[in-house]
């Protein structure tokens, strides 16, 4: 494959455009676009308009008052992602690019799911725009989240099943990277993830960052000041990137990106290039992306965004892992202290809050990321608690 390497949209050494001749053409268009109409007013108020009232933003920084009981250190504050239309910090991303696209002029989005969360989105905000939308997803992801299929069909959108490979995310990433590079002239890529060539990574964040644009500001209203840590689970990154993004400036606060123990791209990658991007990656013996199993779909990539294998490297951010049994625990244990049932990627992250708590003191704070609601999971733990 011809490669070729961009000097924009790099963190350190990880990030970059590692794409044919001809997908570098649409991404470079795609950059500058993003570029132009990003601090476009106009833009910029529609983006707001559609946020506030259509995805229901500002959500809530909820205090987790039973929950920093029980657990008897900091005060833990969820960032309240779940209570967005859809159901998760997707659509902050996908109403980002959709608007974006529109701008652009093009009527025909793809993308790929892995859990169907993001499908669901593109599905979503395509129904809205009046878009054609075809989702690419791997066949045993179509299994494990049949409803959400539906859904996407439901929606409008085609779903198609991606039978290669292991039949999952990274095999759909691929798929529909090939159906861009054959139809990029009236094709526009919603990518789901803060990973992928330059300008994906850039521009998922910037849809992302208004999670801790928010809320920076409501912990400054509620406290007084900034959090002592910020905990969110990291699949491909972005609703950790986003809840990070505007703290990564502020040196007090750590922020802590959290893992399944069976998918640890962070804890355990080595620098690698995987789907036109430089990140650390996962490999098995022969050097290929391994082959990851989580009991959350949405966290199961072997790569992860190129920001976070910066911060990862040069200690800015810290990254952890929880095991199943961790994440069933939190996923139970957020619904009846709380009321409120997570998603079990969002679990990990209040997994590991749970064993940062002890550390800490009752004069500190954690925001932990809700990055989703867990109906989508509610099935699966049932089967998996039988
Ligand atoms: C997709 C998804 C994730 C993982 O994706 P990131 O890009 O790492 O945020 C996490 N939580 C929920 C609820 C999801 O749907």
């Amino acid at each position: 494959m011809d490669q070729q390497l961009q000097q924009e949209g790099y963190f350190g050494e990880f990030g970059g455009s590692f794409v044919p001749p001809e997908l570098q053409e649409v991404l470079s268009y795609l950059s500058e676009q993003f570029y132009k109409f990003r601090d476009d007013p106009e833009f910029k108020e529609e983006l707001r308009y559609y946020l506030r009232e259509y995805v229901g933003r500002e959500n809530p920084l909820t205090y987790a008052e039973r929950l920093t009981k029980a657990w008897g250190g900091p005060k833990i504050y969820l960032k309240r992602e779940d209570l967005n239309h859809t159901g998760a910090h997707k659509i902050n991303n996908a109403i980002g690019q959709i608007l974006l696209a529109k701008r652009m002029g093009v009527k025909r989005i793809i993308a790929e799911t892995g859990a169907g969360q993001h499908g669901v989105a593109t599905a979503t905000a395509c129904a809205m725009f009046n878009m054609e939308c075809v989702i690419y997803m791997g066949a045993e992801d179509t299994r494990r989240q049949a409803l959400n299929v539906f859904r996407m069909e439901l929606l409008g959108a085609t779903v198609v099943p991606v039978h290669k490979g292991q039949g999952r995310l990274k095999d759909a990433v691929d798929e529909a990277l090939d159906d861009l590079v054959r139809n990029y002239k009236n094709t526009f890529y919603l990518l789901g993830s803060a990973v992928g060539p330059h300008p994906f990574p850039t521009m998922v964040k910037h849809f992302q960052a208004i999670i801790s644009e928010e809320s920076k500001l409501q912990i400054m209203e509620k406290e007084g000041r900034l959090p002592d840590a910020v905990v969110a689970c990291a699949g491909g990154g972005s609703n950790a990137i986003g809840a990070f993004a505007h703290y990564i400036d502020e040196p007090t606060v750590r922020l802590i990106g959290v893992e399944p123990d069976q998918a640890p791209s962070l804890t355990q990658g080595v620098p690698s290039i995987i789907h036109g991007f430089k990140c650390l990656v996962l490999l098995d013996e022969e050097g290929q992306p391994k082959k990851t199993y989580s009991i959350a779909a949405g966290l199961d990539y072997p790569g992860i965004g190129p920001e976070h294998s910066h911060l990862k490297v040069t200690g800015r951010a810290e990254y952890a892992t929880v095991t199943n049994e961790e994440v069933l625990e939190s996923f139970q244990e957020l619904s009846h202290t709380e009321g409120i049932i997570p998603a079990l990627e969002s679990a990990h992250a209040v997994a590991y809050a749970k064993k940062l708590a002890p550390t800490m003191g009752q004069d500190q704070i954690i925001i932990v990321n809700l990055s989703g609601r867990g109906d989508k999971d509610v099935e699966q733990v049932y089967q998996m608690l039988k």
